[in-house]
């Protein structure tokens, strides 16, 4: 087993690793947003991508997702943790919340969302987009670290790199989203066909549009400075608990779904 670690938006470095390896990787696909650092924490062997790229380089839309899930599978990836910033939908998540998202809704438009599309086809189910135990552990640890969070929610996922119209971020209240990100899908949809365990570290950082005072991305860097501790402290914890026994049916995913 190896747990995969995916940085967004403020988390950049692979400094929580010790014996770290710098591994660069081709794939069908193209190139992964950067090298990937492999090295250990606490007994586990741990990759660590940055979405981005150095520099955060891509935007929500230029990264090479399909790369990125296919190099960090080739390297022996099973288990992946993904951080990433978004926006609050609610008055009660607040900016510097945490969020483990179980649900999304797809507002992206450009992006390739299959490792197959050649002769073969594939329609994984995305009831329950999440690994249900990696979601839970992330819950057990922010709860032992006595850091505030949500241990479910919806994500709207737009395309970007533009914020939301009022209108829009109104829209998204109504249908029930929680918060709002650019860069879930389609990770967590390749994640899936790739039968690997998947959660996400969901950052707010703001309250997107709908307050009267509307998102800027400075505001969302500072709020950012201070979340990333936190992500880091839960990955510090959670990571040495994930056991090797798979009880979910993420590593069975293709079982049923391919044609
Ligand atoms: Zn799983």
């Amino acid at each position: 087993m190896m747990i995969g670690i995916i940085g967004g938006s403020g988390v950049y470095d692979a400094s929580i690793l010790s014996d770290v390896k710098t591994i660069k990787v081709h794939t069908p696909y193209g190139s992964p947003s950067d090298v990937i650092h492999v090295g250990k924490f606490a007994h586990h062997e741990v990759a660590f991508l940055s979405r981005h790229g150095k520099g955060h380089v891509y935007n929500p839309t230029q990264v090479n997702y399909r790369a990125n899930i296919h190099a960090l599978k080739s390297l022996g990836v099973t288990h992946l943790l993904a951080v990433s910033a978004v926006g609050s939908l609610q008055d009660h998540i607040h900016p510097g919340d945490i969020v483990f998202p179980d649900q999304f809704i797809d507002r992206t438009t450009q992006r390739k969302q299959t490792f197959y599309d050649g002769s073969q086809v594939a329609h994984v189910s995305m009831a329950e987009p999440f690994c249900p135990s990696l979601r839970n552990q992330l819950k057990e640890s922010a709860l032992r670290l006595n850091i505030s969070h949500f241990e479910k929610g919806t994500y709207v996922c737009i395309e970007g790199p533009r914020f939301s119209t009022k209108a829009e971020s109104h829209l998204f209240r109504s249908w029930g989203g929680h918060i709002i990100g650019m860069t879930l899908i389609p990770e967590v949809i390749l994640a899936r066909e790739a039968e690997l365990c998947y959660a996400t570290i969901s950052l707010s950082t703001d309250y997107d549009s709908f307050k009267e005072h509307p998102v800027t991305a400075e505001e969302i860097v500072n709020t950012m400075r201070s979340n990333v501790d936190k992500a880091k402290r839960i990955l510090q914890d959670v990571i040495p608990r994930i056991s090797r026994e798979r009880a979910c049916g993420c590593g069975s995913a293709l079982k049923n779904a391919l044609m």
